[in-house]
């Protein structure tokens, strides 16, 4: 896949962009002046696969409980700050590893410029956020309506405020909760710049809609090789936001470690109780570190080929079941073995 080649930004302990890695983002839904509830829910996030967390900064108690936040967890954290600059100040000053501000909602130049200082001083990022719910009025009137072309407008014109005062570690996300428009804002943006581009579908909803409507969102924008860190935004456990983001980058070949998990979707001539069983599977290997490819198969016609291809497998038969390993069956099982069978061959790859 040719990745766009972006800027490469600095960010804590790791960078965004270039050549790096891409990373999954997650945000707390802790109240950030609780520093022992936030940190717990950071380092969950963190055993989870999350490369970075975001924590709302709503006033100066929790600029300054981001101090103690940082000094118990292992990954960069990200200051989200709305509107004002002191806040933005008083993140920094308590060692957040990036701020998300946009620069054009700060007020005065002056302000911006504090802001922008302070961030350079310590070699900090900004990530400016634009999304389909904070469009500046003018813009909006301009285009009449929420479109791609306002989004990527109103991204430019905080980039250039940036810009205009030498700060160039910047990093943008354009999100909207419309699929198609999501992903042209970012196709039409990556075409005008060179800064990493964070993707996200925002207010994608539930567990079931927000996985699709990401999956396909940053999903298409990752295959044309255009994103250097995602966040998939769900309403629900913040743990599922790192694990369908994990698996988006497997799904387009940027994780290749970890297991990956293939079954079929059963059909008439499904002899056995396949989806309890590749459900009773995909489970119990959800904390497997090994680098495997396991299928779970229900019959014998396409079983094997597709087990062939995997490190280990199932073909479902009549109240049985083969199991294959690495192209050859090792075991013949009963149905109700199977389960406990195939993951006890698991242990011994
Ligand atoms: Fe049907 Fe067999 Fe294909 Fe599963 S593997 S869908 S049971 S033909």
């Amino acid at each position: 896949m040719n990745r766009k080649s972006t800027k490469k930004i600095k960010l804590g302990n790791m960078y965004v962009g270039g050549d790096s890695k891409i990373s999954v983002q997650s945000m707390t839904n802790t109240d950030t002046r609780d520093v022992e509830a936030t940190v717990n829910q950071i380092l969950s996030l963190e055993k989870a696969g999350c490369d970075i967390i975001r924590c709302a900064v709503p006033d100066m108690t929790a600029a300054e409980a981001l101090r103690d936040i940082i000094k118990q967890i292992h990954i960069p954290l990200v200051a989200d700050i709305h509107f004002d600059y002191k806040l933005a100040i008083q993140s920094i000053e308590s060692g957040v590893s990036a701020l998300r501000i946009n620069p054009g909602n700060i007020g005065s130049l002056e302000r911006i410029k504090m802001v922008a200082e302070a961030a350079k001083d310590k070699g900090i990022p900004i990530r400016i956020g634009v999304n389909s719910g904070s469009l500046e009025k003018d813009i909006l009137e301009k285009y009449t309506k929420v479109c791609p072309e306002a989004l990527v407008e109103s991204a430019l014109r905080h980039v250039r405020i940036l810009e205009s005062l030498n700060f160039y570690d910047i990093c943008i996300s354009i999100k909207s909760s419309d699929v198609t428009d999501m992903i042209k804002s970012y196709r039409l943006i990556s075409e005008v710049v060179d800064y990493p581009l964070h993707l996200g579908v925002t207010e994608a909803g539930t567990l079931w809609r927000g996985t699709i409507k990401s999956s396909v969102g940053i999903g298409t924008l990752l295959a044309e090789g255009i994103g250097d860190t995602i966040r998939v935004s769900l309403t629900g456990d913040v743990l599922d936001e790192v694990k369908v983001g994990r698996e988006i980058l497997k799904a387009v070949g940027y994780i290749e470690e970890g297991v990956k998990f293939v079954s079929c979707p059963t059909c008439g001539r499904t002899e056995i109780n396949l989806i309890k069983i590749a459900g009773e599977v995909e489970k119990r290997l959800a904390k497997c570190e090994k680098n495997i490819k396991v299928a779970v198969m229900g019959c014998i016609v396409n079983g094997p080929g597709e087990a062939r291809e995997a490190d280990i497998g199932i073909a479902g038969g009549k109240g049985e079941g083969l199991i294959f390993k690495r192209g050859q069956v090792i075991n013949k099982v009963k149905e109700e073995n199977l389960v406990e069978e195939l993951m006890r061959e698991i242990e011994k790859l």
